[in-house]
């Protein structure tokens, strides 16, 4: 590991004037350390936010605000958390061990490296790592990769599991850029597809600082699921995931969410199964019908086609499952 200077840094302001291309910031370091200890990150300085940031959830006027340096475990047992966002509990909680939890902020999850084995192998062409050299995965292990949204440069996915809730329920990510300017990025448009830059996760301005998320108040505290499908039945990243939120009044569905982990390089929405299901009685036929709309929208790599038949069922039990939340 390069060797680097850390400081502890006590405003926004001092910790964003001292932020550039070389100096990183640090929340719990579950991620950044790792990324460093095997030379995939090689900052000259780290830069502690953890005392410049929030660690409060609060109450706002039309939902809630969840400090950026709130810890995964503090998120996954939070008592407003538990009774009008439960959704966000299910899939924090299905993320990495106990231990990591009481680590890992919420901004580092969404910050977070693809865990792509090519990206962590510094003798093969990664895009993600080195820009122009190739995909290894392309023509390699495709286990993990991609099955929605990928091209040729890249069919890495995003591993978070927090991100496929925050997603699902609309949240929106605050941001403060390197000029003190806020920014509101909608979460659907935080993180990235390939493209011709797959070296970039996510939209987060140049230098900026994630301050908070938001997620607005929705019905959707009684009828819920996250389905995490996966190698091992705890730590270890998914395969597939399934957040599916439902709004139900009187056996018929007036609002739905449905996302996905493991499928593309951002958390997945199926806007097209959400816009099928609302009106629709929320019967076991209607949730089959809802899970062939999503299994259409795929196209797996030669060496992934199990994921689709997986998502396929992962989507119609996390729809199922919402009935007994
Ligand atoms: C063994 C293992 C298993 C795991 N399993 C899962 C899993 O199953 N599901 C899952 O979702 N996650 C999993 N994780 C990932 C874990 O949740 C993340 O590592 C963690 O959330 C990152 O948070 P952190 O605070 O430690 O981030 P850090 O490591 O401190 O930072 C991560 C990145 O975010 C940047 N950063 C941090 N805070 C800010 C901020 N406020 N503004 C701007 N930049 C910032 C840092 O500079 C860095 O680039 C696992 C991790 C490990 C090590
Ligand atoms: S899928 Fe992305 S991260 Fe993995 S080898 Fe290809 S370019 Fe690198």
């Amino acid at each position: 590991m390069k060797p680097f200077t850390f400081s502890k840094s006590d405003k926004i302001s001092k910790a964003l004037s001292g932020k550039n291309d070389t100096v990183h910031f640090l929340a719990g370091g579950t991620n950044m350390v790792d990324l460093m200890k095997k030379n995939l990150a090689s900052p000259d300085a780290l830069i502690d936010v953890t005392s410049v940031l929030s660690d409060k959830i609060e109450r706002q006027d039309n939902g809630i605000r969840i400090g950026a340096v709130v810890r995964n475990s503090t998120l996954g047992k939070h008592e407003l958390i538990l009774s009008k966002f439960p959704l966000i509990a299910k899939s924090v909680l299905a993320g990495a061990s106990p231990q990591i939890r009481n680590m890992a902020s919420t901004a580092g999850n969404l910050l977070q490296r693809t865990r792509c084995p090519y990206f962590y192998d510094t003798s093969t062409p990664c895009n993600k790592r080195k820009p122009g050299t190739g995909c290894s995965a392309w023509n390699g292990n495709q286990r993990m990769s991609a099955i929605v949204g990928y091209n040729e440069q890249c069919v890495a996915v995003h591993p978070s599991d927090l991100c496929v809730a925050l997603v699902a329920l609309d949240a929106t990510v605050n941001v403060m850029d390197k000029k003190l300017k806020p920014v509101r990025i909608p979460f659907d448009m935080f993180h990235r597809l390939p493209g011709n830059t797959p070296e970039l996760d996510n939209n987060l301005p140049a230098n900026a600082i994630i301050t908070s998320i938001d997620i607005p108040d929705n019905s959707f505290h009684r009828h819920y699921a996250y389905v995490k499908l996966r190698d091992r039945d705890s730590y270890a990243f998914a395969l597939v995931s399934v957040a599916a939120a439902l709004q139900i009044e009187d056996g018929r569905i007036k609002a739905a969410r449905l996302a996905s982990g493991g499928v593309a390089h951002k958390p997945w929405r199926w806007h097209q199964a959400e816009q099928f299901l609302v009106g629709k009685e929320a019967t076991t036929a209607n949730f089959s019908a809802a899970a062939d709309l999503v299994s259409k929208e795929v196209a797996p790599l030669a060496g992934n086609a199990f994921k689709k038949v997986m998502l396929r069922g992962a989507v119609e039990t996390a729809l199922q499952n919402c009935l007994t939340a």
